[in-house]
């Protein structure tokens, strides 16, 4: 890989604890890693590679925490535009139920492609169907060329309609081929190293759409392999109500019954949490992946986000996938979470503190690290990668700023 300089970037924001920022600042990498992140004069002079960022701000790459790359293929379809998210599911999944492992391979790199175009530099995506002999080796090989670093959660879904879950049969697999397939995953292509291209997360769907066995048994894998789990928890009034009815528990509550807990845990959405939950989570290190545009589109609520800063939660943000976001553009999904946090807020009688702009790129960068558990990405800082982004000033949409 060689070396790189990045000098005279009008402004250099490091993401470090202290938030420094650097005015004509720059920054040098060896093999993918920063030796030095400084003002362009105590830099190294040359490089293999040069690149000079005058009139740029140069910031950590964006860290996306929650997607369905494979729903980039069926945005706006009929009859899933104006509902929430148990008849919008359900108008979907016959047609995700007819994806080929070709619709898995192109979706995979159309995602990516957006996510990196919007400033995106690690992206996760959730991939809980397999129909028609596609797997998640399809992902994998598809997202190599493209060069984001990749955290491929293996979903699953094991309960059927007709065993009183929602999706239908012909989408659902059995447990033994879900932990068989899972496991086999973790040894092929699970990299817990420093600068990893990919890793391998343990991810079934939902509480209305696995059985409770598959959660215990997937939260037992992972943790065999050190691997991270994740699944969807209270994202709607719906699920609430489907766990209250079926488990006579709360969301939260059935998480931890089903061990569900720990900072090797993340959630998306976490809309409808109340008090004693959100501490739960910050005393457990339990994360959560704030997916504000879905949030919006579906109707399903407003995650408390400010809550969870206050609490200590880890907080990251996530796209979610393209039938409920239209895209996987993560630069303009930040500046939504700082608009609904804002509104959210709402009338702000006393003037303020409304969420800055900063602590909403943290939570894309920092946030969604440790949301990943990644301590070696998420900021410029030496010894972390080099994973970095550039944003030309030079442009009419920044006139004036
Ligand atoms: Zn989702």
């Amino acid at each position: 890989m060689g070396t790189l300089l990045v000098r005279n970037a009008d402004v250099l924001v490091t993401m470090d604890d202290a938030g420094t920022e650097i005015p004509d600042g720059g920054l040098y990498a060896v093999d993918g890693f920063l030796t030095a992140v400084g003002p362009s004069h105590e830099l190294p002079a040359e490089a293999d590679e040069v690149v000079d960022a005058r009139g740029h701000v140069v910031l950590p790459g964006l860290i996306n925490t929650h997607h369905h790359f494979y729903q980039t293929l069926t945005r706006a379809v009929p009859g899933a535009q104006d509902v929430g998210l148990f008849d919008w599911l359900r108008r979907l999944y016959p047609l995700w139920a007819r994806m080929t492992p070709e619709h898995v391979r192109l979706s995979t790199q159309l995602a990516l492609c957006e996510l990196a175009l919007s400033g995106c530099t690690t992206s996760s995506d959730h991939q809980y169907l397999f129909p028609n002999g596609s797997s998640l080796d399809d992902q994998i090989e598809a997202a190599g060329p493209i060069g984001l670093r990749f955290h491929a959660a293996r979903g699953s879904m094991s309960l059927g309609e007709s065993d009183g879950g929602l999706p239908p049969d012909d989408v659902v697999e059995d447990e033994e081929t879900i932990l068989s397939d899972t496991e086999r995953l973790l040894r092929d292509h699970h990299d817990p190293a420093a600068g990893a291209m990919v890793r391998v997360v343990v991810a079934p769907c939902s509480p209305f759409s696995v059985t409770p066995s598959i959660m215990r048994e997937s939260a037992a894998l992972a943790r065999r392999y050190g691997a991270h789990l994740h699944t969807h928890v209270a994202e709607t009034l719906d699920e609430e109500q489907f766990c209250i009815d079926t488990f006579g528990l709360r969301p939260v509550d059935l998480m931890a019954d089903l061990g569900w807990l720990g900072d090797d845990v993340w959630y998306a959405h976490g809309v409808f949490v109340n008090d004693h939950e959100i501490a739960t989570l910050a005393s457990s290190g339990t994360a959560v992946a704030h997916c504000p545009t879905s949030n919006m589109r579906l109707a399903s609520g407003i995650a408390p986000v400010r809550r969870y800063l206050e609490a200590g939660v880890p907080l990251g943000l996530g796209v979610d996938g393209s039938a409920s976001n239209d895209s996987s553009h993560l630069l303009a999904e930040v500046r939504q979470a700082m608009l609904l946090a804002r509104l959210a807020a709402a009338p702000s009688l006393d003037g303020g503190p409304l969420l800055p702009a900063r602590d909403a790129l943290r939570m894309a960068t920092r946030g969604s690290a440790s949301v990943l558990g990644r301590s070696d990405v998420g900021s410029l800082e030496v010894d972390k990668a080099a994973d970095l982004i550039t944003i030309s000033l030079d442009r009419l949409e920044y006139s004036g700023a």
